[in-house]
């Protein structure tokens, strides 16, 4: 197995200097598919964040001047490094989160393109001569970097989650104090010892781990840390929304989805299962942009379903090292309990499990792939993320209807349709109250475009050139007496 002890840093940085939480009290990481301890980490609070703000700051008095061409370099450099390493990334992300060896490979890929993106971007970051009333004046637009950025995120995408907010923040000249979640440290940490490696400034990039509520507060509660990005749920997103109020900080939120995938009678049923799969059960469910609920026409409910069970049996289930796993564990018991909560509600009120439905005979985290049929609107899962590998299939019978059954969530980040009809692509493009729509795709994200959701799903957009703007402030400049 590929060795990945140059990442596994049992430390926190600050201003250059890796360290300890000031009571030496540490966390244990396991490996969600053996429990395995596979490290520890320091259990850090308000005091070691706020000297981790304060090494930001004094950071970025330099580093917010740097010329545009030093921090596109160190991009570039950081971009290389990861590729370089990307097999010791990728043990170590399956080691602490649990996702298939292909999946963490293609996460620290994707990581590295929006640093690159971001590099590419920055120069192209461009202000404005505005014309002036009078013939006196000169009128400018420019833009600067924000300030000292704090980024919390979350198990899911430990590593490229990460890479969307520094990418933009280190290009722009922003600093950073980054939070990881606490079941996934280990990812964050190696972008610390990447950006050391190909030599960002000390203080330019901290990283703390242990209490979020203490380290969270801390970033939230001060003046220095102009702006916070957040990738996570909803529920800690609009805790952290009211928290930025006292200081007036920028804020920007991933948060929760629920997705619709819809399937007409028109489509490519095959090309509509083969998306499913990978939007249904790519992270065994556990990504922000998977489908929750599965919307098909009546006419080919019986084929979709039939073909979708299939495929799903297919899969293989086990360690993610493993050769040809393509399915993991969850991510911790609390993630199987709530699967398990969803398939007894969904049983409850009528739904019927057609394949899986229980916890696998791997043990533990191990959840089988379950469809669901028979779905209705009073189920759990109609209005809450699951998270988890199921797969619930709604029968519906007009566009009308079902456009409106998908908008029936206070979420709004991504949506799948497959159709062929043209027309109904761009009215579903008006109608479907989503941040991204894949039509004829179930995966989409790519660094070139912006991605955020609308309604509770979030505030903002990472990735595209929108991804960028986050990150700086726009001034007006008025010369007069020209
Ligand atoms: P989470 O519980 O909200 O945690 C996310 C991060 O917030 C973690 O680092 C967590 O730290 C921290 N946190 C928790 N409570 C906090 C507090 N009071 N103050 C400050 N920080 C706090 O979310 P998760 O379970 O890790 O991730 C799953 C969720 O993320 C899902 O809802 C998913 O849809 C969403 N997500 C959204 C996107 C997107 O782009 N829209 C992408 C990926 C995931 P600890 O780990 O220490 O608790």
């Amino acid at each position: 197995m590929t060795n990945y002890s140059k990442f596994l840093k049992e430390a926190n940085l600050t201003g250059g200097i890796w360290h300890s939480a000031d009571s030496n009290l540490n966390i244990p990481v396991t490996n969600p598919a053996t429990g395995d301890v596979i490290g520890h980490v320091p259990n850090c609070g308000t005091t070691e964040t706020e000297r981790a703000i304060q090494a930001a700051a004094t950071a970025f008095k330099t580093y917010s001047r740097t010329d545009v061409s030093y921090r596109v370099g160190l991009l570039r450099k950081l971009h290389d490094a990861l590729m370089d390493n990307q097999e010791s990334l990728a043990a170590l992300l399956t080691a602490e989160q649990g996702k298939p060896l292909f999946e963490a490979r293609g996460e620290i890929a994707i990581g590295a393109a929006y640093i690159l993106w971001f590099a590419e971007e920055i120069r192209r970051a461009k202000g404005e001569i505005v014309p002036a009333p009078t013939n006196d004046r000169r009128l400018l637009v420019t833009h600067h970097p924000v300030g000292v950025v704090g980024a919390i995120t979350p198990w899911n995408f430990p590593s490229s989650m990460l890479a969307r907010k520094l990418g933009p923040a280190l290009a722009a000249g922003c600093t950073v104090v980054a939070k990881p979640a606490t079941a996934t440290p280990y990812s964050a940490l190696a972008w610390g010892v990447l950006a050391q490696e190909v030599g960002f400034p000390a203080g330019v990039l901290n990283i703390m781990t242990g209490s979020a509520r203490e380290i969270g507060g801390a970033i939230m509660a001060s003046p220095d840390v102009r702006k916070v990005t957040f990738t996570g749920s909803t529920e800690v997103g609009k805790s952290l929304i009211r928290q930025s109020a006292d200081t007036v900080k920028k804020v920007s939120m991933e948060l929760g989805g629920n997705a619709p995938f819809i399937v007409f009678e028109d489509a490519d049923i095959d090309a509509a299962v083969e998306g499913a799969m990978v939007s249904k059960y790519r992270n065994m469910g556990q990504t922000c942009v998977c489908t929750n609920r599965f919307y098909v026409q009546e006419k080919v409910y019986d084929t979709f379903v039939e073909k979708l069970i299939v495929a799903t049996r297919a899969l293989k289930i086990g360690n993610g090292v493993d050769d040809g796993v393509t399915q993991g564990p969850l991510i911790d018991m609390a993630a199987v309990e709530k699967v398990e909560s969803f398939v007894a509600d969904s049983t409850s009120k009528g739904g019927e499990i057609a394949l899986g439905g229980k916890r696998h005979p791997k043990g533990a985290t191990f959840f089988e792939p379950t469809v669901i049929t028979n779905a209705s609107a009073d189920m759990d899962f109609a209005t809450d993320e699951i998270f988890g590998p199921i797969a619930a299939v709604f029968k519906f019978e007009n566009e009308d209807e079902v456009a409106s059954a998908a908008n029936a969530t206070e979420f709004g980040l991504a949506a799948y349709v497959y159709t062929r009809d043209v027309g109904r692509i761009f009215r579903l493009n008006d109608s479907l109250d989503y941040g991204l729509i894949g039509f004829n795709s179930g995966l989409i994200t790519t660094v070139e475009v912006p991605f955020g959701g609308l309604k509770e799903s979030g505030l903002g957009s990472e990735g595209g050139s929108q991804g960028l703007q986050d990150y700086l402030e726009t001034k007006y400049v008025c010369i007069a007496g020209i």
